[in-house]
């Protein structure tokens, strides 16, 4: 029987192929994890007390870069009828009825640690405690396009950052929710404040042809939708040429996230590929339930921009599963390459969340954050064995296995 005591002590695990990331596959490879952390990774004879999986592989915790735990509870999506701005309608309504975010957010967490995820980027809304486990940066959502909101909420975003700095183990960074929903200043300043603290921002930027017209000519659903709220001010709102204007201002964050960003113009993803600090988060199988059009990710990573994986809410996705966003990645890759979309799901979130020295590949001194993987026995090509598998089906954290 496998104990969480496992993780004091050194131990080793056994697979058919390693995928380390930062280095090739290893047939019949060995993790050999000591207090939790990666010792070495080979093809030799265990040094330790050593569980062979058999044929299986193990790759590093797979790291979702943008999600919102708070609509774990929703057994499936909220429906997307008629415009955009009808759905953001529907996540506020339910935002508003479904009572404190705490048990939904322990869901969620439980479900991405059951299915290989070992680090989240998670949108928070409240005060709620989150849990250790997997992994989580609380990026706080901002919310305010009335310019009376916004020292208020300038306040609940330093007081979010202020739990890092008291000890807490917990990352924290800031969210500004989207352009139709804050109000420039607003922005200007998150940005200021993550800049100062030194924390990583994330907002939600190109998601939709509305949101671009809102933009750039200050017209459209998004009007209409703030009208219908009673928050739109004539005259009240910066326009802008581009998206360009958001992403220069996360550009100017040591670590920011783009999330979204399903369609850009060249200008945009040649800016993005000069600004490998700025990550779009793409999510695959929200982006399929919208029914957007193809997705720029392809030519964003040809541009040497930084492209995360992120499975978005419940709201939009039926589970918070990211190996089933690899496996749709590996089916649309085109000509990015299998080890290429590994990346993405592991080392690509964890750099965009500033947490590549401590998880996202299987190097020495990493925490030994796992996730199992069926193999398909079809294919001696490791990467076709991997992603033509099955599930995930085990997770190990800091070296103690969920299972
Ligand atoms: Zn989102």
């Amino acid at each position: 029987m496998l104990t969480a005591a496992m993780s004091d002590r050194r131990h080793t695990w056994k697979a058919r192929w390693v995928f380390p990331v930062s280095s090739p596959p290893v047939e019949n490879g060995c993790v050999e994890v000591e207090a939790g952390r990666i010792s070495t990774v080979h093809n030799r004879a265990a040094s330790s007390d050593c569980t062979d999986l058999g044929n299986v592989a193990l790759i590093p915790g797979l790291v979702n870069a943008h999600t919102h735990l708070e609509f774990s509870a929703l057994e499936t999506p909220l429906e997307p009828a008629g415009q955009f701005s009808e759905w953001i309608g529907s996540v506020m309504r339910w935002r508003t009825d479904r009572g404190p975010a705490s048990a939904t957010i322990l869901a969620g967490a439980a479900e991405c640690l059951r299915t290989g995820t070992t680090t989240v980027g998670e949108i928070s809304t409240d005060d709620s405690t989150l849990p250790f486990n997997p992994r989580i940066v609380s990026f706080r959502e901002l919310i305010g396009f009335s310019p009376e909101r916004i020292e208020a909420q300038l306040e609940i975003a330093r007081q979010h950052l202020d739990q890092s700095a008291n000890g807490n183990t917990l990352k924290c960074g800031l969210s500004p929710h989207a352009p139709y929903s804050v109000h420039p200043d607003l922005l200007r300043r998150s940005v200021d404040l993550a800049v100062e603290r030194d924390v990583p921002l994330a907002m939600h930027l190109a998601e939709t042809p509305a949101e671009i017209e809102y933009v750039q000519r200050g017209t459209g659903e998004f009007v209409e939708f703030l009208k219908r709220v009673g928050l739109w001010q004539t005259g009240d709102v910066e326009r802008h040429d581009s998206i360009l204007f958001y992403l220069r201002e996360l550009a100017r964050v040591r670590r920011s996230l783009a999330v979204h960003c399903n369609s850009l113009s060249t200008a945009e993803i040649q800016f993005l590929g000069k600004n490998p600090h700025v990550a779009v988060v793409y999510c695959p199988r929200t982006h399929k339930y919208f029914g957007h059009t193809r997705h720029p990710w392809r030519e964003l990573i040809q541009q040497h921009a930084s492209v995360a994986i992120g499975t978005d809410g419940r709201c939009s996705n039926p589970d918070l599963n990211m190996w089933r966003e690899a496996q749709l990645l590996y089916s649309n890759r085109e000509t990015i390459s299998p080890a290429k979309v590994l990346e993405l799901v592991t080392l690509a979130g964890s750099k965009a969340l500033g947490l590549e020295d401590e998880t996202g590949t299987l190097q020495p001194g990493r925490a030994a954050d796992l996730a199992v993987v069926e193999l398909s026995s079809k294919s001696a090509d490791p990467f076709e064995a991997l992603f033509g598998g099955g599930s995930v089906v085990g997770t190990i954290r800091n070296g103690t296995p969920n299972w």
